[in-house]
């Protein structure tokens, strides 16, 4: 249930608030909007428990939640979340863009990435250290010595950095080196994780599961900013269909099918969800246009020498040239580009 404070209330009013949602066995989400201050109680929706809560005086009303997904639906926050961190800012109405290698490889590929990257207009540095592959014996990753190169990346470019940690064990280590953990597609139900990276003070970047719905989707959610973390992004990666001609098929209704349901911004990830460089550009502008707060983008100085996903991965001018596009685009659609160079 959502529990609406008077616009007049103080913070030891919240604090009160959230004290009896716990005392009551309930967990107490305060969330500070613009407009005004709500707490959302969730756990056992005791209809006792309601009424308790709109005696309080500072109370104005408690309104059920009618979305499985509670803290992260449009009714407990109506006004969208922009996620800062770092370099990084994305949503309420500001697009930034991620981009780089899909793996880091070598001082020199991620340095070189970087700076291409930077100078084209991206504010975030992504690179895969710790690498889900689908054969055991494919490249792995370089594991913390990626994360001290990606560390060494943001030390001389100060781009925020985005990268994967794939189970609950590692999120204190990647923690340490990251700005957003991402959590890829194949671990988007992997509820440990989940917990684990809703503690962390990182931001998290959630990766759609190529076969999960869009309630399942926000659910996972739900599971990080139920743990406390309130900078959640959203990425459509594409999903798994019959057709061949791409690797995943990317659905874009799912940019104002979120944004009518979730206050958190919607990343978009036209690498993974086309699989091939020449679609990724136009895809890019088709996101922006759909009300994208975000992309995540692919960028290799060398694609066909990629140790990972080379062919959907643009060259540095390729990107940059997308990017310039991509400004046009949400000029046209009221968007603000960050592209602020750090
Ligand atoms: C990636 O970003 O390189 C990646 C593995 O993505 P996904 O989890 O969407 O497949
Ligand atoms: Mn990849």
């Amino acid at each position: 249930m959502i529990v609406v404070l008077h616009r007049s209330a103080a913070s030891e009013d919240v604090a009160a608030v959230a004290d009896r949602v716990a005392a009551l066995g309930m967990m107490a989400h305060v969330i500070n909007g613009t407009e005004r201050t709500v707490v959302a109680a969730t756990g056992s929706e005791d209809e006792a428990h309601r009424e308790t809560l709109a005696s309080m005086a500072q109370v104005e009303s408690v309104m059920p939640i009618l979305a499985p997904y509670k803290v992260a639906s449009l009714e407990a926050k109506p006004e969208p979340t922009q996620v800062v961190t770092g370099s990084l800012t994305i949503g309420g109405g500001v697009c930034g863009v991620i981009a780089g290698p899909c793996s880091v490889e070598s001082e020199e590929q991620i340095m070189t990435s970087a700076r291409a990257v930077k100078a084209a207009g991206a504010t975030a540095l992504r690179g895969g250290a710790f690498k889900p592959r689908t054969s055991p014996y494919a490249f792995q990753g370089m594991k913390e010595e990626g994360l001290k190169l990606l560390a060494a990346a943001r030390d001389e470019t100060g781009l925020a950095i985005v990268t994967e940690v794939m189970t609950p064990t590692d999120v204190e280590l990647v923690g340490d080196y990251a700005d957003v953990l991402q959590i890829g597609a194949r671990n988007m139900q992997n509820y440990r994780l989940l917990e684990a990276c809703g503690e962390s003070p990182a931001a998290v970047l959630l990766k759609r599961g190529m076969s999960s719905t869009m309630d399942e989707f926000l659910l996972a959610a739900e599971y990080v900013l139920s743990r406390g973390n309130e900078r959640v992004m959203l990425c459509e990666r594409g999903v798994r269909t019959f057709e061949s001609h791409t690797r995943f098929t990317l659905p874009l209704a799912t940019v104002p099918y979120l944004h009518a349901r979730t206050h958190l911004p919607i990343v978009i990830d036209p690498s993974h969800g086309t699989g091939v460089a020449s679609l990724v550009p136009p895809m890019m502008n088709a996101a922006i246009a759909c009300g994208a707060d975000g992309l995540i983008v692919e960028v290799h100085p060398d694609p066909p020498n990629a140790a990972s996903d080379g062919p959907q991965s643009l060259t540095p001018d390729a990107f940059a040239k997308a990017m310039i596009a991509c400004g046009k685009v949400a000029d046209a659609v009221g968007l603000t580009m960050d592209t602020t160079n750090v």
